[in-house]
């Protein structure tokens, strides 16, 4: 398995430019998912990594339906002995006394009861060997430096290797999985910014956290508080990932003599103002330092060219609350193999299936955004600590919060019924409503960069 990774990509020393069927940018989970089904598929496949794993991704809590993913590349087990079983989803609220618990056990499909937590080091390194064992060539600290989808024979593609030296690689389709670098989409100029959602986050890893007790220990817990809401995610090396996702106006509002190096002080002036949290690590330690990340949402005006196509965070970011990111890129990654597929072996499906594509994956985008976005709306917080099950609407939450978005077409009758309570609960309180619309409207016009 291992005589399949290399450093630098040794096929293409020579002056020729070395060739591939597809050719793989972005070795984070939706590349090498997309690398192990097409090269399982026959295709020469070729993925370049600008870093080397193990490298260090935030993103650590798993959907539930992020398993039967993991069962079909084969690395279900592998998984299971990295992560911690996280069973239901946790809602702490500084309005409501009791805490709001949601278990995926209760879903409308309940075949998939848990999810897990993981610490992406380990994570992303375990599906990047796994493509290299199905048969892709991949290459680390090789960074793709552009792309010509227009060359005569296929994909041009030019990489700068861990040396300096320049390469070029030809290919016949080209996928993107390039992550928030967003490649193409940078190259072509498509990448929009939200105009409906923006936040920013930091984060950093505590020893010590009081975890909550029993089966619920690995649960996720989502601490809502003034400036937006924080995630406490248990890994199993004994730290506590906690992160805080605020509005870009509050990270604006931090004291200058706090800008600059010291995010640190910034971080824990900000769990002091939500006490639930502080009590949880009221003996816990930070380990390492604390990272900060513009995360405006954005997506690109399209997904698909030709010979190319991109797929998770590649093609689009929203905001973490219900820990979609790597399902979706996962599960962009297995409907794309099949655009790829079609592309190179059944040119009269392609357009079908890039149709297909579009749509599935800009709808469960979308249905996601539209809670996320009005998350900070005291109705919508509202309902999600005291959820009742009308209509079994309860339950078509859970399966939302689960990743339920592809297979269960039920869901999302009943999620219109929420959607409609949501609007009808929002009118009988305008001015609470509108005084939180205004603090969103302008949370979307203020932009925060990774080093604000
Ligand atoms: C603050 C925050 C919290 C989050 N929390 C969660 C969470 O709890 N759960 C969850 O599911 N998701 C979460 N996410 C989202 C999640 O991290 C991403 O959605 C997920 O990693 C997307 O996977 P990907 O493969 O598309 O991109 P990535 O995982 O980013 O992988 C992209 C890869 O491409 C490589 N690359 C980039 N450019 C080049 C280039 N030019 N040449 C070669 N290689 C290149 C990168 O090094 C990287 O390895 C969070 C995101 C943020 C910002």
């Amino acid at each position: 398995m291992l005589d399949r990774i290399k450093s630098t990509p040794e096929s293409v020393t020579t002056s020729q430019p070395a060739t591939c069927d597809v050719l793989v940018v972005g070795g984070g989970p939706a590349g090498s998912t997309a690398a192990t089904l097409l090269a399982d598929r026959g295709y020469k496949v070729v993925l370049l990594e600008k870093d080397r794993h193990p490298r260090f991704h935030i993103g650590e809590s798993l959907l539930p339906f992020n398993l039967p993913l993991f069962e079909r590349l084969g690395v279900k087990d592998k998984v299971a002995s990295i992560g911690v079983i996280k069973y239901g989803a946790e809602f702490v609220s500084p309005h409501h006394e009791t805490t709001t618990t949601f278990q995926f056990a209760g879903a409308l499909d309940d075949r998939q009861p848990f999810a897990y937590q993981v610490r992406r080091s380990e994570f992303d390194e375990l599906l990047l060997r796994n493509a290299a064992a199905h048969g892709a060539e991949v290459h680390e600290n090789c960074r793709v430096t552009g792309a010509d989808l227009d060359d005569a024979d296929g994909v041009r593609v030019t990489v700068r290797d861990e040396t300096g030296a320049e390469r070029v690689w030809h290919s016949k389709f080209l996928v993107d999985a390039s992550g928030r670098d967003t490649l193409l989409a940078s190259q072509l100029g498509i990448k929009t910014r939200s105009q409906k959602h923006n936040s920013a986050a930091m984060f950093g890893h505590f020893r010590g956290a009081h975890r909550l007790e029993g089966r619920a220990h690995g649960n996720i817990s989502i601490f809502f508080f003034p400036h937006g809401w924080f995630w406490f995610i248990p890994l199993h090396d004994g730290t506590t990932s906690v992160g805080a996702v605020c509005k870009p106006q509050y990270f604006k509002s931090r004291p200058a003599r706090e800008k600059g190096s010291d995010l640190k002080q910034f971080y824990f002036d900000t769990i002091a103002l939500c006490p639930a949290l502080a009590h949880r690590l009221r003996d816990a330690t930070l380990e390492g330092g604390v990272t900060g990340t513009g995360n405006y949402s954005y997506k690109s005006d399209h997904m698909i060219g030709k010979r190319h196509i991109l797929i998770g965070d590649a093609f689009a970011f929203i905001d973490p609350m219900f820990s979609t990111g790597v399902y979706v890129a996962m599960s962009s990654a297995f409907m794309g193999a099949d655009v790829v597929d079609a592309a190179l072996r059944k040119p009269a499906e392609f357009a079908r299936a890039q149709r297909r594509f579009d749509r599935k994956i800009r709808s469960a985008i979308s249905l996601f955004s539209w809670y996320i976005h009005r998350m900070n709306m005291p109705t919508m917080r509202g309902m999600f600590m005291g959820p009742r099950n009308f209509f079994r609407i309860e339950q078509a939450m859970l399966s939302l919060l689960a990743g339920d978005v592809f297979v269960n077409r039920t869901i999302r009758m009943r999620l219109h019924v929420f959607k409609l309570i949501y609007y009808c609960m929002s009118a009988r309180r305008p001015a609470e409503s509108w005084a939180a619309m205004r603090g969103r409207l302008a949370g979307i016009r203020t932009t925060v960069t990774e080093t604000n």
